[in-house]
């Protein structure tokens, strides 16, 4: 069965509006500052649809452009502005940003409470220790697709490919949250195809086209593909080989339409999290 992200993500996002709704009628308008640093074409892509996503639910979102050469001290100044301006909600400053920048500076510059994209170490330690108030938009979509799915994770062998600060690392505590037996992999590991064949669930956030093969998947292995990889023709393609591995699998995800839309609606969702959390109001269980 293919996992049809892209209708989950639209159902979400319905139900944002809804809240988004009420919000509006306390006077309260949820607002986003996007925050994009130089001329990397693909961040401008992913930040023109973070900004559309928003318009189409009613948060509001200020971009803030700024050139390639800007200082660290100056993104951390911007960044400490939008902490105390009491109309900004949410913070997010889209990665990867320019080599003399220290991203994990950056990270803990932005207020825990507006870090909707929840890479402040105060926010990922909180998950650590089993809070998932704030959730990152990627590990949190992938969850919300087994609960949509109503894809039981307990006691399974789950085995995340990639370490990243962004996805692995927050996506196996997660998994363990949810009962799964987790192994987390990566370039080093060994034997990977073995760990592979013993797994009931792999993740795969690596990068890499076509890196899952058939003789990776058991029967009826569920297979979550987060990577976005661009083929020579401009389409994108994600780490599974998928024809091959698709009807192995008992659930996969395309890419595209996958894991990509669920982690905008993850950023939409959050954005409505923190400004509740700014205001006072009561996060409706089930919605983390
Ligand atoms: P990354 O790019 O920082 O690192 C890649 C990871 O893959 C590393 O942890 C590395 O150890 C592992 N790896 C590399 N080669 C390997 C190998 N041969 N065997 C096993 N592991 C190997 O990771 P990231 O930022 O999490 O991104 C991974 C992929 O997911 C990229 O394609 C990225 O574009 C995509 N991504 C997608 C979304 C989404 O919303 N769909 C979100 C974030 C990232």
């Amino acid at each position: 069965m293919i996992i049809d992200g892209k209708s989950i993500a639209e159902k979400i996002k319905n139900d944002l509006k809804t809240e988004i709704l009420e919000l509006k009628s306390k006077g309260i308008i949820p607002t986003l500052a996007v925050v994009l640093v130089g001329e990397n074409s693909a961040s401008k892509i992913y930040v023109r649809n973070k900004k559309k996503a928003c318009e189409e639910i009613g948060i509001y979102s200020e971009e803030f452009n700024l050139p390639e050469n800007t200082s660290e001290d100056e993104l951390i100044d911007l960044i400490e502005k939008l902490n105390s301006n009491s109309d900004i909600n949410g913070i997010l400053v889209q990665l990867p940003l320019p080599l003399h920048i220290n991203e994990k500076k950056i990270a803990e510059a932005i207020d825990p409470i507006k870090d909707v994209d929840v890479f402040n170490p105060i926010n990922t330690g909180r998950l650590i220790s089993g809070d998932t108030t704030l959730i990152p938009c990627t590990p949190k979509g992938i969850a919300e697709l087994f609960d949509y799915e109503k894809i039981s994770l307990k006691g399974k062998h789950c085995v995340i490919i990639g370490r990243s600060n962004i996805v692995g690392k927050p996506l196996a505590m997660l998994m363990l949250q949810k009962d799964a037996t987790v192994t987390i992999c990566h370039s080093k590991t060994k034997n990977l195809e073995k760990i592979c064949q013993n797994a009931d669930i792999i993740i795969a956030a690596i990068g890499k086209p076509k890196f899952i093969t058939k003789n990776m998947v058991k029967n009826g292995c569920v297979i979550i593909d987060v990577g976005i990889n661009r083929n020579k023709d401009g389409t994108i393609c994600g780490d599974a080989d998928f024809d091959e591995v698709k009807d192995i699998a008992s659930y996969i995800t395309p890419v595209p339409g996958g894991v990509g839309p669920m982690t905008i609606a993850m950023l939409l969702e959050n954005t409505i999290i923190t400004t509740k959390m700014q205001n006072n109001i009561d996060i409706k269980k089930g919605e983390i």
